[in-house]
C-alpha cells in the first residue's frame, strides 16, 4: 500500500464516521457513499470470513437501519464470521404479505493480496467496486425507497446483502434453503421471484442493462412493458442465463425451483482485478437503475399471479415411473426347421418402434408398444424377406435407484407378431409368398436404463409354424435384437 492510498483510505474512513457532515443525503449521494465506502482499501477487498468481510457486514447493516429497515444477520457458518444482512419490508395485503420478492446483491469480493518487490512488501488490494459494491449500493437504496412508500407493495420485499458469492454462492446457497421465517411463513418456500443484482455500475459504459431468467416466468414482458431507461441505454432480456452452471446468486434459488434473474451491466469494468475502482464506477446509473427496479418490483409485488413457465435448466425432470418411448434395433433372424435334416441360416434384422412402460410397482412393470421389422432368413439358396409388426407384452422385473434414473431389468413375455409381406427368392429368382401371416412366441428382453436411454437386447422366438407349406413341417422364427432406445 502507498503513501497516497494510506492516506485516502484514512480519508474515507474519515468520511465514513462523518458520512452525515460530508454528504448531504440525496439518492445519489447515498450510493456514492456505498461505492465509495466498501470498495475502499479500508476494507481490503471484503473477503468472506475475514475482519475485513465482517467490517464490511457492519457498515452495510447500520445503512439498512438508516434507510428505515429492519435489518438481520443471518450467519451462514458457524465457523467463521460469514454472514448474510437482509431485511423483509411487509406487504400491505393481507394474503400476499406472506408471498416475497427477493431482491439481492452480494457484497463480498476477492480481499487483497501481499507481494514481495526488492525487500518491500506491496499489498494489492481487490476492490470489488463494480462486483460487487454497485449492487449492495442498489439494493441498498431500493430497499429505502420501497420501504418508504410500502403501502404501495402488495407483496413483501426481502433486500438482502450476501456474503461469501466468491467463495461458492454460499450466502444465497445458504439463504434459499434456509427455513427463516417472517410472520411465520418460511421465506424462502414462498417467494415468487428473486432478482440477484451482480456488476451494475458499468451502465454509461456498456449502454446496456441484462435481465436473464425471464423465461422463467409466464407472460414475462407484461412485468417491463412501459418501462426504459433514459437516454441510449437499452435493456436486454434473455429467457435464461448463458452463465448458468457458473453463475451468481440467483443459482441457488433456481435449484430451488424458485424463479431467480441474474441482472448486470455487464462485464466491461476490470472483471476481478485490483483496478476495479470506485472512481470508474457510473452512480447516476446505479441511481437510475433502482429508480426501474423500483417500478419493475412494484408490478412484480402487485401482481395478483406470478406464474412459473415449468421451465428451468437447472431442474432436470425426474422420469416417472410410467414411461414411453422409442428404440431402435439391429440383429439377425433365423428360421429353424425341425423336420429332416434341413437348416435355416440367420440373416439381417433392423427393427424400430414405440413402446409404452407401465410400473406395478417398485419391482414390476408392463412393457407394450408396437415395432415394425424388416428382416431375412435363409435356407441353402432360398432367401426370404418380410415386413412385419409386432406387438410385444411382457412382464418386467427390475431394479431402480430411488431416483429411478438407473434401472437394470429383465423382462418375459409373448409377442403377436403380423407379417405385412413377404417375398421369397431363390437363386435370385422371385417365387411365391409362402409365409404364415400370423404368428405368436415368446419375448425376452434385458434392458439397462441410463437416464433417458435404454440399452437392450430382444429374444424372440415364435411358437407357431412361421411356414404355411406343409412340406417343410414345424419351422419356428428365432430373432435377436440390440436395441437403443429413448424415453420422452
Ligand atoms: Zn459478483
Amino acid at each position: 500500500m502507498n503513501f497516497r492510498k494510506i492516506l485516502l483510505s484514512a480519508l474515507i474512513s474519515f468520511m465514513l464516521l462523518t458520512s452525515s457532515m460530508v454528504f448531504s443525503q440525496t439518492a445519489l449521494n447515498r450510493i456514492k457513499q456505498d461505492i465509495f465506502v466498501l470498495a475502499s482499501d479500508s476494507l481490503m477487498g471484503r473477503s468472506a470470513g475475514t475482519k475485513y468481510g465482517d467490517k464490511a457486514a457492519k457498515y452495510i447493516f447500520s445503512r439498512f437501519e438508516e434507510n428505515g429497515m429492519e435489518p438481520k444477520y443471518q450467519s451462514i457458518k458457524t465457523t467463521t464470521t460469514e454472514k448474510n444482512i437482509y431485511a423483509v419490508i411487509e406487504g400491505s395485503d393481507p394474503i400476499l404479505k406472506n408471498e416475497f420478492i427477493i431482491m439481492g446483491a452480494h457484497y463480498d469480493h476477492l480481499g487483497y493480496k501481499t507481494k514481495t518487490k526488492s525487500g518491500i512488501i506491496d499489498t494489492i488490494v481487490y476492490n470489488g467496486a463494480d462486483d460487487n459494491a454497485s449492487g449492495t449500493s442498489l439494493v441498498l437504496e431500493l430497499g429505502r425507497m420501497i420501504a418508504k412508500n410500502k403501502g404501495d407493495f402488495k407483496r413483501s420485499v426481502v433486500i438482502i446483502a450476501f456474503d461469501s458469492e466468491e467463495t461458492g454462492l454460499n450466502g444465497s446457497s445458504y439463504f434459499a434453503n434456509s427455513e427463516d421465517r417472517y410472520n411465520d411463513v418460511i421465506i424462502s418456500k414462498n417467494t415468487k421471484l428473486m432478482m440477484s443484482l451482480d456488476m451494475v455500475g458499468w451502465l454509461r459504459q456498456s449502454k446496456k442493462l441484462t435481465i436473464s431468467g425471464i423465461g422463467l416466468l409466464d407472460n414475462p414482458y407484461q412485468y417491463f412493458d412501459k418501462l426504459s431507461l433514459k437516454g441510449d441505454n437499452t435493456i436486454k432480456f434473455k429467457d435464461f442465463s448463458r452463465s448458468l452452471f457458473t453463475g451468481s446468486d440467483h443459482m441457488p434459488f433456481l435449484n430451488k425451483n424458485i424463479p431467480a434473474f441474474h441482472v448486470t451491466t455487464g462485464i466491461k469494468s476490470p472483471y476481478h482485478k485490483p483496478g476495479d475502482d470506485a472512481e470508474l464506477i457510473d452512480c447516476e446509473g446505479i441511481l437510475e437503475l433502482t429508480n426501474y427496479f423500483y417500478d419493475v418490483v412494484k408490478n412484480f409485488a402487485n401482481d395478483e399471479k406470478v406464474k412459473p413457465s415449468g421451465k428451468n435448466p437447472a431442474i432436470k425432470k425426474p422420469i416417472p415411473y410410467n414411461y414411453w418411448g422409442f428404440e431402435l434395433g439391429g440383429g439377425n433372424n433365423d428360421h429353424f426347421y425341425n423336420k429332416g435334416n434341413m437348416t435355416g441360416k440367420s440373416d439381417f434384422l433392423y427393427s424400430g418402434g414405440f413402446f409404452a412402460h407401465f410400473s406395478l410397482n417398485g419391482y414390476l412393470a408392463i412393457k407394450t408398444g408396437a415395432e415394425y421389422n424388416y428382416k431375412g432368413a435363409k435356407r441353402y439358396e432360398t432367401r426370404v424377406k418380410a415386413h412385419s409388426v409386432s406387438i410385444p407384452a411382457i412382464l418386467v422385473l427390475k431394479a431402480a435407484t430411488p431416483d429411478n434414473n438407473f434401472v437394470l431389468s429383465v423382462g418375459f413375455g409373448g409377442f403377436y407378431e403380423n407379417i405385412l409381406d413377404s417375398r421369397a427368392t431363390v437363386n435370385g429368382i422371385k417365387v411365391s409368398h409362402y409365409l404364415n401371416q400370423n404368428l405368436i412366441g415368446l419375448q425376452t428382453e434385458f434392458e439397462l436404463r441410463v437416464f433417458r436411454f435404454v440399452y437392450g437386447i430382444s429374444l424372440k422366438r415364435s411358437l407357431t409354424n412361421i411356414l404355411s407349406d406343409p412340406t417343410y413341417g414345424k419351422t419356428n422364427q428365432n430373432s435377436t435384437t440390440f436395441k437403443i432406445g429413448y424415453v420422452f
